[in-house]
This record gives C-alpha cells, structure tokens and sequence, in this order.
C-alpha cells in the first residue's frame, strides 16, 4: 500500500512539474511574439503603416554594407509632396492625411523586388531604398512614381485634390571611405534642385562642380525625363 502511495505521489509531483513546464514555455513564447511585435511597431510609421525613417536609417546601413562587398549600384530617392501646406491650409489637416496614405501606398504600389524600400522620413517626406539599381533604374522608378503621385486624385467629404511631387535621386557603387548617409544628402540636394527647377520633376544629382563645368545654374536645369 506504502508502495502505490508513493508512486500516486511522485506521478501527480511530476505532472504538476510537467503542467508548469509548458506553462512557462507558453508565457515565454507569448512575450517573445510580443516583443517581435513591438519592434516592427517602432519601425513603421503609425499613420501610413509604411516603414519609418528609423527602419530606412537601419536598412541603408545594411544595403550599403551589402553593395559594398558586392560592389554593386545603390540608389536612394527622396520624395517631397509639393505645396502640401497648401492642402492642409485649404482642405484641413485630417484631409491632409488621407492624402500622405494614398501617397505612400501610391509608391509602395511601384516598388517590385523584394529589397527596395519606401519608408516615410517624416512629414510629407518620403525615401526610397534601391539596392542593385544604378542612376538610369532609380530615375525610371522616379518616372513612374511622380507619374503615380500626379495621378493620385483625392476627394472627400467636398474636399478634392490632385497631388504632386518632386523627386532627387542619388545613386553610387559604395567605397569603404564614403558615409552611407551620401546617398540621402545627394538626393536630398538633387530634390532642392528640382524644387527650384518648379517642382512636379524628378532629377539626378549633380556635384556643384559639374553644374559649373556645364555653365548650368541649378533654375536652369530641364525637368530630367526618362527615356521610354
Ligand atoms: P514644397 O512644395 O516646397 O515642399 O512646399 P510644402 O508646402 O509641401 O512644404 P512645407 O515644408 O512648407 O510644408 C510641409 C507641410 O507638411 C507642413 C505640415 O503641416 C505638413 N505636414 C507634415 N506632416 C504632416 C502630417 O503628418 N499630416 C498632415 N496632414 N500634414 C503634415
Ligand atoms: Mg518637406
Ligand atoms: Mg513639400
């Protein structure tokens, strides 16, 4: 009878042992999904569910790491919505948020290989990520996404508006003497440049010395249209 207590004992001693086991392998597995969770949410911006500038800072470092090694072309782009001011001033600043999704899912409609990137850098600013892809391959994504933008036609609640855009593109075979933040400078001064030149165009970047070599004032430069 001692005999039959004590194995009941130790059976029901090691089911209990075995019930807390898997119990705290589920809240383990629970709070790792959590945590999985909450990094992809610090990584996305909450308005256009789009990536945001810090999950592009992260992947520029690793795409210009890659492009390095492989000694391959990486192009970066930067996207202004043009007279956005205009739109939330006129139409209000709700309506002005309709209008950054439909412009982010706009461009994320272009992007096709699974590297490229469109992440929101902040305000009605967008950045485009490119791995592989020289200055004709970005300049034909710019063509395509300043043609999706001019198409995206918004109206609501009798508000409407027809957006634009300008964008500056910067491409290059990284070096280990060149900061990955060249790509987003150049395109930053290449979106300036098209800024000036009217807005509503994409355009290359150009160092100040080539403009000059060229007698080319940066107002002067024509809109830059891809060939078909
Ligand atoms: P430009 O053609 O020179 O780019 O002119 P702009 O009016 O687009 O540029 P500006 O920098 O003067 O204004 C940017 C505007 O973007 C001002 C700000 O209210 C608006 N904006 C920035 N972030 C948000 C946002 O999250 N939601 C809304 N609705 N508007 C935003
Ligand atoms: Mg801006
Ligand atoms: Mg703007």
């Amino acid at each position: 009878a001692l005999i039959a207590v004590f194995f009941g004992y130790s059976l029901s001693i090691s089911r209990l042992v075995g019930r807390e086991y898997w119990a705290r392998q589920h809240s383990q597995a629970l709070l790792e999904q959590r945590a999985r969770e909450l990094e992809t949410l610090s990584r996305t911006d909450a308005l256009t569910q789009i990536p945001n500038r810090l999950k592009f800072q992260e992947s520029l470092k690793v795409a210009w790491r890659d492009a390095r090694r492989r000694q391959e072309p990486l192009a970066v782009a930067m996207i202004d919505l043009d007279y956005f001011k205009n739109i939330n001033d006129s139409h209000g600043h709700p309506f002005g948020d309709i209008c950054l999704q439909a412009a982010a899912k706009g461009l994320a409609s272009i992007l096709r290989r699974p590297g490229d990137m469109v992440a929101r850098f902040g305000g009605e600013e967008f950045v485009v990520l490119m791995p592989n892809t020289d200055e004709a391959g970005a300049l034909l994504v710019a063509q395509a996404m300043l043609d999706k933008i001019k198409q995206t036609y918004i109206s609501q609640d009798g508000h409407s508006v027809l957006l634009s855009c300008s964008i500056g593109v910067s491409a290059q075979i990284p070096d280990h003497e060149t900061p990955a933040d060249i790509l987003v400078k150049e395109a930053d001064a290449a979106l300036y440049v098209a800024k000036q030149a009217g807005r509503g165009r994409f355009l290359p970047y150009r160092s100040p010395d080539a403009v000059q070599e060229d007698a080319c004032t940066p107002a002067e430069q024509a809109p830059f249209t891809a060939a078909a």
